[in-house]
């Protein structure tokens, strides 16, 4: 059996996390890297891959995270803006294969991400 990700493990209280949010479907954290004063993960319960191998039953569930993040913006008075971010395969640059999207803020963002 495939060796559980260090998502799966927080989801399971395995290991420490600070968490910001958590229903039945999905949970929030704070990024242990952060790249910006506000950096959190929202994942799904669920063990989804990434991006990738979201199928089209997972729909209501993609709307759900995103309206969470939403609502996580506002309590994390970012106001001024944030950027949401899902990087998705090797190219994409995702290092947890467990789906999860960034929310960061309370700094300008640049572009190109790089
Ligand atoms: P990715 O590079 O896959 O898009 O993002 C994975 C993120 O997970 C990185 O920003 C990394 O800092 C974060 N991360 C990795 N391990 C842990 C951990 O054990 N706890 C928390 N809170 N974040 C982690």
């Amino acid at each position: 059996m495939a060796q559980p990700t260090i998502f799966q493990r927080i989801i399971e209280r395995e290991i420490p996390a600070d968490i910001v949010y958590e229903d039945d479907e999905c949970l929030a954290f704070r990024d242990i890297a952060p790249q910006a004063p506000v950096h959190v993960l929202v994942i799904p319960k669920r063990p989804i891959k990434s991006w990738a191998t979201l199928d089209d039953g997972d729909a209501a569930l993609v709307a759900h995270i995103v309206l969470v993040i939403r609502n996580l913006a506002v309590e994390l008075q970012l106001e001024d803006g944030y950027r949401v971010v899902c990087n998705s395969g090797d190219d994409g640059g995702q290092t947890v294969d467990h789906l999860h999207f960034h929310l960061m803020g309370g700094r300008p963002m640049r572009w190109p991400p790089g």
